[in-house]
């Protein structure tokens, strides 16, 4: 995978659990969320009761995982991880569903791959603690109720709108987590470094933030590349050339931009004279899955000031030629 790729590296698991937020008040950014979080929990926690069911939706690598595990520590219960694309059958989900714990935390990533027959046991579950098994088949065919322990569901989704409307509402907190701010990646950066024992002066954690694309894993996961760097070729010092300069010898770009935006970029402006063109044309032009293009790199691009999305198709802004160093058609713009 790319280097800014912000799906997480085979080995690179175990040290983002080394370097995860276990409590909220260690989660750094999305200060809305924080707060909105910390009220739903604090007041289940005060009636004694399961918290609604939490919905995360954003990108891959905004912390989504953390957070399900920070909302379980919060409320001092279990918790239970699974992912959509286990959920081939509904008694995968039942197997999971009637094994819980009271008060335990379901955390069921990219929720929105379960099979249909999975997610409609879900919907019964997650409104009255309750299955249905089905015994048999065809005519002779009976359904069992069986009482499940009260829990809570927590689920992660690159985009809500991906969810069928009736998974949808029967989340009753929706947590719409952004890109972060260069300032915030730059505390989690120097959390980071802390917890790594590398020595990270502000200006090389400021060009390492600025060009994480938004993103703690891809920070985390630079940090580690420029401390190679930095103790290879520069005696561990990590100044904002040598930052800089290992960021280069990766391919980040200085706006933090990848080789998939690049070549989205690439495509759009060099074959498509800057749109506008449909998402899967493009993807098909870049050899990725529309899936791809549009959580990963589509959402970058255009908070970027990129790309903007029309109602005919993605065209490219005055920012995207400069970027790629082009120059516009002289019609490009109206
Ligand atoms: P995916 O959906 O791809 O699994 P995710 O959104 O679940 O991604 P996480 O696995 O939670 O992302 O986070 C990735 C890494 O970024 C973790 O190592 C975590 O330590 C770090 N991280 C995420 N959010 C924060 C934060 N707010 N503060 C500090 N570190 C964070």
């Amino acid at each position: 995978r790319d280097l800014v790729s912000p799906e997480p590296e085979n080995d690179e698991q175990t040290i983002e659990a080394a370097l995860r937020p276990k409590r909220l008040d260690e989660f750094i950014g999305q200060a809305r969320v924080r707060e909105q979080l910390s009220l739903v929990l604090e007041s289940a926690l005060r009636r004694n009761r399961p918290p609604d069911h939490v919905l995360m939706s954003g990108g891959p690598g905004l912390g989504k995982t953390t957070l399900a595990m920070i909302i379980a520590a919060e409320l001092g219960a279990p918790l239970r991880v699974t992912s959509g694309p286990a959920l081939e059958r509904a008694g995968d989900l039942a197997a999971i569903l009637s094994t819980l714990s009271e008060g335990e935390v379901l955390f069921i990533d990219e929720i929105h791959r379960m099979a249909r027959p999975a997610e409609e046991m879900l919907y019964l579950a997650m409104e009255d603690f309750r299955v249905d098994i089905i015994v048999g088949k065809g005519p002779g065919a009976t359904s069992i109720p069986l009482d499940i322990a009260p829990f809570t569901l927590v689920g992660a989704t690159t985009r809500a709108g991906l969810l069928p409307a009736p998974l949808r509402d029967r989340f009753g907190f929706t947590a719409h987590m952004d890109f972060y701010h260069a300032s915030e990646l730059e505390q989690v950066l120097n959390r980071s470094a802390r917890l790594l024992s590398v020595d990270l002066p502000d200006e090389g954690a400021h060009e390492i933030a600025r060009r994480s694309r938004g993103t703690p894993r891809i920070a985390n996961r630079l940090l580690r590349r420029v401390r190679d760097f930095s103790e290879v070729r520069a005696e561990g010092v990590i100044t904002r050339e040598i930052a800089s300069a290992a960021l280069n010898l990766y391919e980040v770009d200085a706006e933090g931009l990848d080789r998939l935006d690049r070549a989205v970029l690439g495509v759009l402006l060099r074959k498509f004279g800057g749109g506008p063109v449909g998402l899967s044309t493009l993807a098909v032009a870049v050899g990725e899955e529309p899936e791809t293009v549009e959580v990963v790199a589509e959402p970058f691009l255009v908070r970027q000031g990129l790309i903007a999305r029309t109602p005919r198709g993605r065209v490219a802004t005055a920012s995207a030629w400069a970027h790629l160093g082009l120059t516009p058609p002289p019609d490009a713009f109206g």
